[in-house]
């Protein structure tokens, strides 16, 4: 989606510190981190959020989970991390690109 900022990082338009990446999927360490370990994990292709994932997206939904513990034991952090989405302004969600925080490196109040 054009002026994404998400979508331009998938792109390769935009820099960002990758750390992981599939056809589908790409995962880069959060610009302003809140933990010692915080990546982004998105779908390359736009999706403003949670909630405009449809049936037909099942598998993509499945690769992003799987892709997320990946992702943490290739950081080192498997079995002690945090995975969260913000889904909506209300949440919190600041970039309207779906993308799911991985914490990961210091206690969290739950
Ligand atoms: P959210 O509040 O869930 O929408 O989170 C958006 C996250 O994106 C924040 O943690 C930002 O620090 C992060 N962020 C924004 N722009 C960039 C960027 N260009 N590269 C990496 N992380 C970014
Ligand atoms: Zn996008």
């Amino acid at each position: 989606m054009d002026n994404c900022i998400f979508c331009k990082i998938a792109k390769g338009e935009l820099p960002a510190d990758i750390v992981y990446e599939t056809a589908d999927l790409l995962a880069f360490r959060d610009i302003n981190p809140q933990a010692p370990t915080h990546v982004l994990l998105i779908p390359k292709k736009h999706f403003k959020f949670l909630d405009e994932l449809q049936k037909d997206d099942k598998m993509l939904a499945g690769e992003l989970l799987l892709a997320a513990s990946e992702v943490a034991a290739k950081l080192g952090v498997a079995g002690g991390y945090k995975l969260l989405t913000n889904c909506g302004e209300e949440a919190g969600q600041v970039v309207p690109h779906l993308h799911f925080h991985l914490l990961a490196g210091k206690k969290f109040i739950p």
